[in-house]
């Protein structure tokens, strides 16, 4: 695997959330359209195939929380303010401190539930897979549902059932249904029969995507970060 051996080679720990995100997108996961682009002088030349909004974000090895650092912002609707962001971020301490990759500007996905799916490795049992409503729901009530891979379909499903926060998904409160056939798409691709952690259990210990935004008719990883083992 192309991704894996280069992030070796750079010993890198590991994939980088554009690498990561390519690495989903091998295995059919839907991520946003984007560009990478050095600085703010670059934008106008290299965003003009995206649609706005588009979101832009630092990429930094020295960076994991990326909002934290102040480095996410999200609802840009020209170029002018996509160099704007990216010159605020520049001033941000945590930013000017850090060693910059470059800034990551990319399409923002349809409105939806946001989601949290991840994967981690037993020792003893091989790949594990994880799927969990983010925000609170993983961080605070750490509601989230586990199954060993390889996960079939009838898996996948009770997963989600198994959620405490499952009446969420159908719609509560006046939020628009979350696909429940776009999330379980999502976890075969990751943790099915030939999913990414059953395909990749040698080199990858942690899986994250946080989130995945799922609307009514799609799911689209908009943040990914893998650790190699
Ligand atoms: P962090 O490193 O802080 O986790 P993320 O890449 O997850 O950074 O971005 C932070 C938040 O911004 C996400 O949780 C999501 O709500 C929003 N976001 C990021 N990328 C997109 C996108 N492409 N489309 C829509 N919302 C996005
Ligand atoms: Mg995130």
């Amino acid at each position: 695997m192309k991704l894996i051996a280069e992030a070796r080679k750079q010993n890198r720990s590991a994939l980088d959330e554009q690498a990561g995100k390519a690495l989903l997108a091998e295995f059919g996961v839907a991520v946003p359209q984007s560009a990478m682009v050095a600085g703010a002088d670059e934008v106008g030349q290299k965003t003009k195939s995206l649609k706005f909004p588009v979101v832009v974000k630092v990429m930094s090895p020295d960076i994991l929380h990326k909002s934290d650092a102040g480095g996410v912002k999200v609802g840009l609707q020209s170029a002018a303010e996509v160099e704007s962001a990216i010159r605020a971020m520049m001033q941000q301490p945590a930013i000017a401190a850090a060693r910059i990759d470059g800034f990551l500007v990319e399409e923002m996905a349809p409105p939806g539930q946001e989601m949290v799916i991840g994967g981690l490795r037993d020792p003893q049992f091989g790949p594990l897979v994880m799927v969990g409503l983010g925000g609170i729901f993983v961080e605070i009530l750490k509601d989230v549902s586990f199954r060993l891979c390889p996960n079939a379909r009838i898996d996948a499903e009770e997963m989600l059932t198994e959620l405490k926060g499952a009446a969420i998904l159908k719609g509560a409160r006046g939020t628009k249904p979350a696909s429940l056939e776009a999330i379980i798409d999502v976890l075969l691709k990751i943790g099915g029969e030939n999913g990414l952690l059953m395909q990749h259990a040698g080199d990858i210990s942690e899986a994250d995507i946080n989130p995945l935004i799922v609307s009514d008719t799609a799911a689209v990883a908009v943040d990914a970060r893998f650790i190699l083992g």
